[in-house]
Order: structure tokens, then sequence, then C-alpha cells
């Protein structure tokens, strides 16, 4: 007798491993799934296939999707340990109003009246911007698109910003500089294509465990790895910079001297695609090896040979990650990156690219639809055709949209500190765990008026603040997209119930709406996620990320699927921007930066 029938479960042998009991090590029938479940991993931006295993209405377990594309039948230990999110015994169950002190159980209806009625007094007090909203990379794309709109045409301030601004917004500031427009250029298969890579503050062995296969199966490959730290990822490289702390932006200007003071440049794509070569040429005299040594700490002879191995690879890959982006300098040394790839024509094929590798699951969700930094779609605030374009999609009088980006993150809370900001609706996020400057954060939040937080746990630092508790459903428990640093589109299913009253956050925003008096307006005949993505499907048509062709149907068959996909596109492999050298400026051409290289301030 097998397992199997022994249990009197069926039961594929590879389960065995997910139905061992973490302390006693016995496989243990209570944790052999009945079902499992196809979702993508909410942890970090690689987006990985999961299958959520549950039991008894309970997760259980959790296992590599061996049919989706971009894990191929692994996960990293964050992911096979992803159904402990869900159990967690601080799960937030009840909406919770502060009265005399105390946070004290209330209704899902008082709540919501509460927060709408006193979110509107303190914006006719004080202005519509009085009104803040903090939120995150770890909603769905469905929900950014919808809380977009919410906050920005329903509340009407555009002091609205994620914590996403805290971690990938230099690679978004670098992108629209260089190329016009937001969105990473290349795919995760570079790193199997490409003959050099250079990885710069980027610790991918620890952070985004899985993009080393990647590695691991590329056997022609030279991995360059910049990095002060001899990280797992350093341990890796053929090549390992150890240059001192943010003299990163030094060292890719010392490269970009030494191709051009050589001729190791690509002189036909620079003519045809870009702009800005002589400036650049000019600026750069300033970088000679001898004065990059002395600002990186590395030999001479170490910048010409990184410099060359770059030039003379045939397809050469640059990923960064937040070593890069979190440095004061971070757009400045993003675009300095791209700049490499623009001098050799290192991008726009496979194996060949600028490439930024972002942190949270669904950070590329709110990029794309959020309406945070700009309009749906990467639109721009103050661009009168795109604002036009987005009024008419929505059936809203154009002077009900933003007409420039609000506050970010640090200004909001600095906002609060100085009174210019009354009322803060926090959503997925945990700042009093993450945000850089705490005393500045603590005074921020016993200035307001009114606090509300919105979260999938409780208590936390920051919900034990809070004048009003949603308890909101987490992963697991909802349903929508999640689109990973390789612009992959790939669905996010629900497996349990959320626990007792907790919601998913798309129906809290549909119910704070309909408590507004405009969720037709917004949110015209919507009931479940998909008709969010459906309007999302045709907002962002004819945009560069665009996913009119992308439906749940093609996700469930495909695992994953790359943006930009029209309507009539079926290839559902991965994609990169730029193929044809036209980027996303006014004339078309990429722009070469200057980026000067500064001191730590
Ligand atoms: Fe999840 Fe990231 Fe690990 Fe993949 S690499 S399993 S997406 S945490």
């Amino acid at each position: 007798m097998n397992l199997s029938q022994w249990l009197g479960i069926d039961i594929r042998s590879a389960d065995y491993a997910y139905a061992r009991d973490e302390s006693t090590g016995y496989i243990s029938a209570k944790r052999i799934p009945d079902q499992w479940v196809r979702t993508t991993c909410g942890y970090c931006s690689v987006g990985c296939g999961v299958e959520l295993g549950v039991k008894d209405g309970k997760a259980v377990a959790a296992r590599p999707d061996e049919s989706h594309p971009v894990n191929r039948g692994k996960l990293c230990p964050k992911g096979l340990s992803e159904h402990h999110t869900i159990g967690a015994d601080n799960r937030a169950r009840h909406p919770l109003l502060r009265r005399k002190g105390r946070l004290e159980r209330v209704g899902w209806d008082e709540a919501l009246t509460t927060m709408v009625e006193r979110f509107r007094n303190v914006q006719s007090k004080y202005g519509p911007n009085s009104l803040g909203v903090l939120s995150t990379g770890q909603l769905v794309t469905e929900e950014f698109y919808a809380l977009g709109k919410l906050v920005q045409v329903g509340f009407g301030t555009n002091n609205y910003d994620g914590n996403t601004t805290l971690c990938m917004a230099s690679a978004v500031s670098g992108y629209k500089l260089s190329f016009g427009s937001d969105g990473p250029p290349g795919a995760y298969e570079d790193l199997e294509k490409a003959d050099v890579i250079l990885l710069i503050g980027a610790n991918i062995a620890d952070n985004h465990p899985i993009l080393c296969q990647y590695l691991d199966a590329n056997r022609q490959r030279t991995l360059i790895v910049a990095d002060p730290r001899v990280s797992k990822t350093a341990m890796m490289a053929d090549l390992h910079l150890p240059l001192k702390p943010r003299s990163d932006l030094a060292l890719l200007n010392g490269m970009a001297h030494i191709l051009i003071r050589h001729g190791l440049i690509n002189r036909e794509y620079i003519d045809q695609h870009t702009s800005g070569f002589d400036e650049l040429g000019k600026f750069l005299e300033s970088y000679p090896p001898e004065r990059v040594a002395t600002l990186t700490g590395l030999s001479e002879e170490l910048l010409y040979k990184v410099t060359l191995l770059y030039a003379r690879a045939k397809a050469a890959f640059i990923g960064w990650t937040m070593g890069v982006n979190h440095s004061t300098l971070g757009t400045q040394t993003v675009n300095a990156i791209c700049n490499l790839a623009l001098l050799t024509g290192q991008i726009g094929r496979a194996g060949a690219s600028p490439f930024s590798i972002t942190g949270q699951c669904n950070a590329m969700g709110t990029r794309e639809a959020g309406c945070t930094s700009g309009l749906p779609g990467y639109r721009r605030f103050d661009d009168p055709a795109e604002r036009a374009e987005i009024a008419a999609l929505w059936g809203v009088d154009e002077s009900r949209l933003p007409k420039a980006r609000g506050m970010a993150y640090p200004d909001i809370v600095e906002g609060a500190v100085s009174r210019k900001i009354r009322a803060l609706w926090i959503i997925a996020t945990n700042p009093l765990v993450s945000f850089p400057n705490q005393d500045v954060l603590r005074h921020a939040l016993s200035n307001l008026d009114f606090l509300v937080v919105q979260d999938g746990y409780h208590p936390t630092p920051t919900t034990e603040l809070a004048d009003l508790l949603l308890p909101a459903a987490i992963w697991g428990e909802k349903e929508g997209t999640y689109t990973n640093s390789e612009r992959r589109v790939s669905k996010v299913n629900r497996a349990v119930a959320p626990p007792a009253e907790a919601r998913p956050d798309f129906d809290i925003f549909l119910a704070t709406a309909e408590k507004l008096g405009c969720r037709d307006l917004l949110y015209p005949g919507w009931h479940s996620p998909g008709d969010a993505f459906n309007e999302w499907r045709r907002v962002s048509r004819g945009r560069l990320c665009d996913y009119s062709g992308i439906t749940y149907e093609l996700l469930d068959r495909e695992g994953a699927v790359p943006w930009p996909f029209p309507e009539g596109r079926t290839d559902c492999s991965p994609s990169r921007l730029y193929a044809d050298g036209q980027f996303r400026t006014s004339d078309g051409r990429a722009k070469l930066i200057c980026a000067d290289w500064q001191p730590f301030p």
C-alpha cells in the first residue's frame, strides 16, 4: 500500500515534502491539501508562480507552479513558506474605531461612514489637499487602478503616493529622463543570453533568489558584481568590484570615459537613436581613470578590464536594484547606466539591456496604473492631450484630474508635521517599521486630526496609532494581477476566505466610493476585480504598457504574459522594449545625460 492509499487521498509523490509537519518532521495528513490553487508569489518582484495548498478552508502549504514560465518549477524559501502569512495570529479581523483613546469594534458601515465624514470635514476646513494617502507595492493592479480613481477624482487630493517611492522612484525617474518613459526594457531571459552581465547594487542571491537560476543556465557568461560588500552574489562573480560606498556613479562615468576615449562606442547607434553625445563627451573628460580610481578605490587596471569586457560583449546586460535606487544620486546613477547601454547599443536585443529589478511584488502595477506619479498608462499630469484622453475614458470633467504630481511620500510625512496634511489614509504598509526617519514619522502621525490604517495585520506599530483600522484581505484571499520586474503580468487568485470581517482592498474602495456618492461615476458597472481589469485594458490601449490583449483567461492558460500586449498579439514569450531604436521622447531619441558624481552629503 502506498502513502496515497494509506491516507485515502490522491497525492503526488512531490507533495510529500509539503506534508511534513514542521515541528515533528513527520508526514502529517493534516498538511496534505484537498486542493491546490494556482497563484503568483506575493513577496518579491520576480513574480514566481505558486500553488497554494488548501485543506478544510485553510492554507496549509505552498509549492512551485511547475508550468509557470518565470520560476520553472522552483521557489525560494520565502515563497515556500508563504502560507504562514495567511494564518498568522495577528491578522486584522474587525473594523476598529478609537473612542476615548481605545480602539473599539464597529461595523463596516459605521467605519466607512466615519472615514468619509472625517476626511470630508478636514477637506472642507483646510482644502482638498489636506488629505494625504500613502499606499504600497502590495496591492493587485486592479486595486491600484481603483484606488487612483478614488483618491484623485473621488476625494480630489493629489497628495497621494506609495512606499514604492522609497525604493524604485530612482529607476522610474531615470528611465523617464533617459528614454522618455518608465518601463524596464529587458527580460530575465537576458541573464541567460548575455555574455557579459554587470550587477550593480543588486544582491539577487539573497533578495531575488530565483533569478540566480537564469544565471546558472548561462554557461558562457562573465558575471561582474559591483558591490562594496562581499555579498552572496559577489561570491558568485567572475569579477567582483569592491568599490567604495556610493562611488557607483563615478565608476559608470569612468567606464563611459574609457569607451569614448578608446573608440569602443557604437557610433551608428548613437547617431541614429540618441541625443546629447557631444555634451556627454565633454562632460566625461573630467572622469579619467586616475580620478575614478581614487573615487572608487578600484585600480585603473580593473577599470580598463571591466570596461573592455563590457565593450567587447556581443550582448551585455546591466542589472541593478536598491543599492543604486536608494542613493541620493539614484536617478543620476540610473542615467549613467542607461548612458553605457546607449553608447554601445546594448539595448533592445536579447541579452542586451539596462534593467531595474524591482522590490515589492507589484510595484510595477502601481507604476503603470496607480495614478501617483502620473496618470494611468504612463501619461503625464501636465500633458493636455493625455489629460483629455483620460478624462474622456473616465467620463469626468478634465478639471477633476490633477494638473501636477502632489507631495511625495516623505513630503506627506513632513506635511503632517507642518499641519498641511490633516488626515491620512495608510494602505498596506507599515511605515513605523519601514520609513527611514522614525522620529519625524512619529511626530507626523501624532499631529494628525484623523489617521486611517488599512492593513491585513493588527496590531502592528502603525495600526496601534490608528484612529480607524480597516481590516483587509491579503495575498491568498483575493483576486487580481501582479506585474513583475520584466513586465510580465500574472494572475493572483483567492484560495481561502479572509478572516472574520476582513475584506479585499478592492471591496473597501468600492464601498468607500459608495459612501462618497461617486461609485457609479468611478466604477460604472464594476462588481469584481475583472471589471477593473477590463477598464484598465482599455485605458492602457496604445500606450507603452499596453494590456489590451491580455485577459484573465489568457493568464490562466499561459501563466504570465508580458506587456506591451496589444489586441491581436499571440506571442507570450518575453519581450524587449526599444528594439526599433524608437524612444518615448519628443524626438524619438534616447537622451545621453551628464550625471555628476558627488560625495556623500
Ligand atoms: Fe517569491 Fe521572489 Fe522567492 Fe520567487 S524569488 S518565490 S517571487 S520571494
